[in-house]
């Protein structure tokens, strides 16, 4: 596909996301690097991401960059709380930009693909145990485990022509 609609105004939009970038990681409390600003653009377009995939999409415009480093960014910014670190069972922590409101995931037990739920009641925690045990509830984590859609289809078609059926689970 060939772009053939005005370069400035890209530009313009890049120059702008980078600025919300560095406010994003200024207001966290740290220095602006360009690791951590790498790292918080490739979460921007890959939420629910694990290190080693980070680190290939930041690898692409920052060739200096180690696995080493991105872990240490990921770190400061989960610390900072500028993104949110979650860990399916089986799964290598995943990350992501959407922090604070408490929602939940849903995993696919057959492909691993991650979506976001919103919290059953808007507000944290969504789920009131039977016995808080004294303690002060601020958040509820669910995953809900299943297959995707995708998976749905493939496995009934997998059915259909009488093949082995693939029986991961989490
Ligand atoms: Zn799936
Ligand atoms: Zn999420």
């Amino acid at each position: 596909m060939t772009m053939t609609d005005s370069s400035n105004d890209h530009a313009g939009l890049r120059q702008a996301e980078a600025e919300s970038f560095e406010g994003s990681i200024r207001s966290a409390g740290l220095k602006v690097t360009a690791p951590r600003l790498a790292v918080l653009r490739a979460l921007t377009d890959m939420p629910h991401s694990n290190a080693d995939a980070l680190f290939g999409a930041v690898r692409a415009g920052l060739p200096g960059t180690s696995l080493q480093a991105v872990y240490g960014v990921l770190g400061s910014f989960t610390t900072a709380g500028l993104v949110r670190r979650i860990e399916p069972a089986g799964s290598p922590a995943l990350f992501e930009r959407r922090v604070g409101d408490n929602h939940h995931h849903i995993v696919c037990t057959r492909c691993n693909v991650v979506h976001d739920v919103d919290c059953a009641v808007g507000h944290a925690p969504c789920l009131t145990p039977s016995d808080a045990l004294g303690f002060d509830v601020r958040a509820a984590e669910v995953i809900y485990w299943g297959l995707c859609a995708q998976c749905q289809l493939d496995t009934a078609s997998q059915l259909d022509t009488a093949s082995q059926l693939d029986t991961a689970t989490p």
